[in-house]
């Protein structure tokens, strides 16, 4: 029986289908942070180039489709991604219409630049919530390569983390590859998460 049953449409979790394969899901997720923190790098090192990439001009903004099977279930990723102009206040409301999830990226380098990365967590989080309500949030602490690991001092980070119920932060570098898949993952275990419960 290849023919395609669907058995839920639910808004809360974009598309559902059941075939004699397994289920597929489908989930937006929401790419933001200042820019040069390393949002596309992120995003490259993870799927390591079996990606799609789409840009969608009216946007500004390009995405990447990444498939994923998890026991019989395929799920598909679309990384959502700004192209250009990384400034909060130039995110057009479809960027972020019907994410499932949203990773904020900022950038651990010692400099102005991360420090500002960093501070603007906030900014991003409440432009997210504004057209998102309460969705998970991860947030990556990206370029720990350019930083002494040993030296670094977390609970800056993680009181946001705990003031504002983000799922957690991870220790990133799409350099070197450290922390991205755990990042990642982290992400579709908390969507695969909200299947469960919602079944
Ligand atoms: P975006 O604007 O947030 O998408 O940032 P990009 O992914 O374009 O990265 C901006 C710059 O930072 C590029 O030159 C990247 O090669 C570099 N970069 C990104 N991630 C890392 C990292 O983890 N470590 C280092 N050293 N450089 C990085
Ligand atoms: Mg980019």
């Amino acid at each position: 029986m290849n023919e395609i049953i669907e058995i839920k449409k639910d808004k809360e979790l974009n598309e559902i289908k059941e075939t004699d394969t397994g289920r597929k899901f489908r989930y937006k997720v929401a790419v933001i942070g200042d820019g040069r923190v390393g949002k596309t790098s992120l995003i490259k090192k993870y799927t390591q180039g079996s990606f799609k990439k789409e840009y969608i001009k009216t946007l500004g903004a390009q995405f990447y489709t990444y498939d994923k099977k998890i026991n019989r279930d395929k799920i598909r990723l679309m990384f959502w991604d700004i192209a250009g102009q990384d400034k909060f206040h130039f995110l057009r409301p479809n960027f972020f219409k019907n994410s499932k999830a949203a990773i904020i990226v900022y950038s651990l380098e010692e400099s102005n630049f991360g420090r500002e990365s960093f501070n603007h967590i906030m900014d991003w989080y409440n432009v997210l919530t504004k057209h998102c309500g309460e969705i998970p949030i991860v947030v990556f602490a990206n370029k720990v390569d350019l930083v002494d690991e040993t030296k670094l001092d977390n609970s800056s980070i993680q009181d946001m983390v705990n003031k504002n119920s983000f799922l957690g932060y991870y220790i990133t570098s799409a350099k070197t590859g450290e922390g991205v898949t755990k990042a990642f993952n982290a992400i579709i275990e908390t969507l695969n998460y909200k299947i469960l419960i919602s079944e």
